[in-house]
């Protein structure tokens, strides 16, 4: 056997689970509800804005922390949906996607030995950006149906070692949202015990059922130890572009610099005056996306439930889990992931990858599909499964 040549602390992490299976929809010709990322485009003004960028020649570097109309319009984007005001100048860093604003926080305010609290299941680049900081993850359980916060096991996973609270609503892959009373607790233990709070939001705008995404920053006591984070991925249908960002208090936001000058260095000149159009689009087109994946969501749970899976309701996101175990006897979600790929021509993600070793039984019976699809695509993958389960 050769030695592996990955270094030790990334080689617990594998290869992507969404680069696997998109890689296996693609060979069976597999209908992909896997891999989160939509398949029709979208505004055309964005998209025309990023090619008469390129045409007019904004091909080369752009400012290290982002283009000053894109960190403009995240600023008036903070301010407008959710009331909290960012210097665009000291406050906002532009980034190679949300990937690379949690990579750059990580890496740029954590220590060795340094701890860090999380939610569990998560996204899967937290653990592995958390373990290249040399740093520890401490996951707290959420668990099916509701997937609600414990916030008294968060508290009392507090050590001296621990420096941030890495937080993510709405949530992948459960489409849970935390309350504002959730925020809340959240915010006063993170000031009680001196805490960085983290907080992923890149699909703040894909949420349903009248609900309303509140950012964490708007709560007073978490304004200036948050690094709020999001991207143009999900909102504008452009996840290849990987336009990210984070904003927050000076201090913070220095550390997610001095990390990513040193990953990217900068990225995406010509889509960044294409996103900053975006963020500006009146409060229909907001309002609409929501509502045309609503839509989804809704045909997608329809075909869940008359094929006999049983899935948990999900408010916001791309994303449903199913529990697999009255379909598939062992309830091994991997295993059913390949089969159901091989035998009915439906992608799914195995939720096992959302967990730490520790508790992967807790992730190992459930699935994870995606419904950022058109309806047709839908409408073929319920075919399919409904002629597999006969
Ligand atoms: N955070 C979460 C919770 C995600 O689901 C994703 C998905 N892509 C990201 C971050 C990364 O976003 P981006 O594609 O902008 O890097
Ligand atoms: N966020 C998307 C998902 O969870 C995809 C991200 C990725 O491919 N790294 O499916």
């Amino acid at each position: 056997m050769p030695v592996s040549a990955v270094a030790s602390r990334l080689r617990p992490f594998g290869t992507t689970i969404f680069a696997e299976m998109s890689a296996l929809a693609a060979e069976l010709g597999a209908i992909n509800l896997g891999q989160g990322f939509p398949d029709s485009d979208g505004p055309r003004e964005v998209l025309d804005i990023a090619i008469n960028s390129i045409n007019g020649g904004l091909n080369q570097y752009p400012p290290g922390n982002g283009m000053q109309v894109l960190r403009e319009a995240i600023a008036q984007h903070q301010e407008r949906f959710y009331g909290v005001s960012y210097n665009a100048n000291t406050e906002v860093i532009v980034t190679a996607g949300a990937t690379e604003a949690i990579a750059g926080a990580l890496l740029g305010l954590l220590e060795p030995g340094d701890e860090v609290i999380l939610f569990e299941p998560m996204y899967d680049s937290y653990q592995a950006c958390i373990a290249l900081a040399g740093a520890v993850s401490v996951p707290i359980l959420l668990e099916p149906p509701t997937y609600r916060p414990n916030i008294s096991a968060l508290e009392s996973a507090i050590t001296p070692r621990t420096k941030i609270l890495l937080i993510n609503s709405p949530h992948n892959p459960t489409g849970m949202l935390l309350t504002r009373e959730e925020q809340k607790l959240i915010a006063r233990i993170a000031e009680k015990h001196n805490l960085i709070i983290l907080s992923d939001e890149v699909y703040e705008h894909l949420v349903f059922d009248g609900y309303r995404h509140a950012s964490i920053a708007e709560i007073p006591e978490a304004r200036n130890r948050t690094v709020v984070i999001s991207s143009g991925g999900k909102t504008f249908n452009t996840t290849g572009w990987k336009v990210g960002w984070a904003v927050g208090p000076e201090h913070l936001i220095a550390g997610v610099r001095s990390a990513k000058q040193f990953l990217t260095y900068v990225n995406a000149a010509p889509f960044q005056p294409a996103i900053a159009h975006g963020l500006s689009m009146p409060d229909s087109y907001f309002l609409e996306l929501a509502k045309n994946l609503e839509n989804r969501r809704n045909q997608l749970c329809a075909v869940l439930e008359e094929t006999g899976f049983h899935y948990f309701p999900s408010s916001a996101t791309y994303f449903v889990t199913a529990d697999i175990r009255n379909m598939h006897p062992d309830g091994d979600g991997r295993e059913f992931c390949l089969r159901l790929a091989r035998e009915a021509g439906v992608v799914a993600i195995p939720n096992v990858v959302f967990y730490t070793p520790q508790h992967a039984h807790h992730g190992k019976h459930l699935v994870r599909f995606a419904f950022c699809k058109q309806e047709t695509v839908i409408s073929e993958a319920a075919q399919r499964l409904r002629s597999w389960v006969q």
